[in-house]
């Protein structure tokens, strides 16, 4: 879906169809050589990194399996809590395993964090974080973050698999959701 098609509720283009190509390709040529000759399994965060991960893994060159979690921080509305709760686990067994975490974006830290202590304690023998997007407040977490494509202003985003109210996660760009629409 296109800028045209939702109007005013977006009031700006954060990162284009085009720049979103462009990073993530270039990312992904840095993945691909920190893992060289290593296995990988990428574990992508529902459902906000379905089109991270359908982008990511096509621009690598090399094998990499794939696997999901759903992970829900309670709180609603524009802000996250940091109390975790998983819906949807892994398939399969991850000790030894070197992990990327494929996220959407990084707001409070606190969801992340909490994820990559939880891999960890299950023996995974390494776990990293790639994200599309990093928001100011990220910074404040001890949680180290291996690959950003954009840092962003703490504004609220949609798009790109990042949603409103479960809408908006299927915009080809990401951008900045119109206060009007949650104030
Ligand atoms: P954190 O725990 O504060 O880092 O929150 C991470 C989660 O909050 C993300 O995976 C998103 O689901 C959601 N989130 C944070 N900021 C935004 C935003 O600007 N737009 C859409 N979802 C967001
Ligand atoms: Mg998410």
């Amino acid at each position: 879906m296109d800028l045209a098609a939702v109007g005013n509720d977006v009031e700006r283009v954060i990162a284009s169809e085009e720049d979103l190509k462009n990073k993530i390709a270039e990312v992904a040529a840095k993945v691909d050589k920190d893992y060289a000759g290593k296995d990988l399994l990428l574990v992508g965060v529902l459902k906000g990194a379905i089109m991270a991960m359908a982008d990511l893994t096509r621009a690598m060159q090399r094998h990499v399996e794939m696997d999901w979690m759903a992970v829900s921080s309670y709180g609603s509305g524009t802000k996250s809590s940091g109390v975790v709760r998983i819906l949807k686990d892994l398939d399969r067994d991850i000790t030894g395993r070197n992990i990327l975490i494929v996220e959407d974006i990084i707001d409070s830290g606190l969801t992340l964090s909490w994820l990559r202590a939880n891999l960890l304690s299950r023996g995974a023998a390494s776990v990293e974080i790639f994200t599309i997007l990093r928001k100011p407040e990220a910074a404040k977490v001890d949680v180290s973050v291996k690959y950003v494509c954009f840092d962003i202003p703490s504004d609220f985003v949609v798009g790109y698999g990042l949603d409103f109210d479960e809408k908006y996660r299927n915009l080809s760009f990401i951008g900045v959701l119109s206060k009007h629409m949650y104030e």
